[in-house]
């Protein structure tokens, strides 16, 4: 079979392991590789420092969280609140993807607070949704692929749209057995600490994504830490039933009849 692959792709270092890294680490130990790329480079994550020594600090930090992952590392393509779905970002992700040959993409939620994360996610769509076609000129230049894909946005923040509506689920993933792991490499991203504490009234970010992670568990009335996912409708990307998720983490995979069904 051919080498599965997974991507993860966040808006800002730490988004990665809030929502998405447990499910990174059970792609990992089914034989993933896995890749780790935030669009943002946190410049604007802080105000202690100036943007470009921010920028360095979390950009070090990112790689020290990437590597107690074992994913393999990208580096950012804009700075905080540049980014947007337009062309040139556009190109220069689509040729990643192109390069990467992603079978699985993580990202996040089409809902969440803030733009950085909903700009993410079109861009992370659109470019893989443009793999295959070759009139779609990619910065550098790369030769289209045509491998299916699954796309999977992970839960928003606070597990809310921006109009403060309840995000369910479509599927959860049993991320205790890595949660160790997980919560190893939010911690790495140490700059985050303290202004995360005062401009958005986050407790502690580690215990945040420690109430998300059990929050969700108990929403899928099986796991006692869980990612929730909801995954991208089909067209473009694969056959219909394409669950890569489904088939890579087995009992660690629940998929929410409820949302199927349309109940949410
Ligand atoms: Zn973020």
């Amino acid at each position: 079979m051919a080498t599965q692959i997974a991507f993860a792709i966040g808006a800002h270092p730490d988004d990665i392991e809030f929502s998405m890294a447990g499910t990174l680490l059970l792609l990992k130990k089914a034989g993933y590789e896995i890749h780790y790329l935030t669009i943002g480079s946190g410049n604007c994550g802080g105000a202690e420092y100036d943007g470009p020594t921010l920028r360095t600090i979390r950009n070090a930090e990112a790689r020290v969280a990437a590597k107690i992952l074992g994913a393999q590392f990208h580096p950012c393509l804009k700075d905080d609140l540049e980014i947007f779905h337009d062309l040139d970002t556009l190109r220069r992700l689509a040729a990643l993807i192109r390069e990467v040959k992603p079978t699985v993409v993580l990202t996040h939620s089409p809902q969440d607070y803030m733009e950085d994360h909903t700009n993410t996610c079109r861009l992370a769509v659109t470019a893989t949704f443009a793999r295959a076609m070759p009139n779609f000129k990619t910065i550098p230049a790369r030769a289209i692929v045509s491998n299916d894909t699954a796309v999977y946005h992970s839960m928003p923040h606070s597990l809310r749209d921006p109009l403060r509506r309840r995000i369910i689920p479509g599927a959860f993933v049993n991320t205790a057995s890595v949660h160790k792991t997980k919560h190893a490499a939010l911690a790495a991203h140490k700059s985050q600490q303290k202004w995360l504490d005062v401009s958005q009234g986050l407790n502690c970010y580690l215990l945040a994504m420690e109430d998300m992670s059990r929050e969700v568990g108990r929403m899928s009335k099986k796991f006692k830490h869980a990612e929730g996912w909801r995954r991208h409708l089909h067209y473009g990307f694969s056959a219909a039933d394409n669950d890569p998720l489904r088939e890579a983490l087995g009992k660690n995979y629940l998929v929410n009849k409820a949302y199927e069904r349309g109940l949410d």
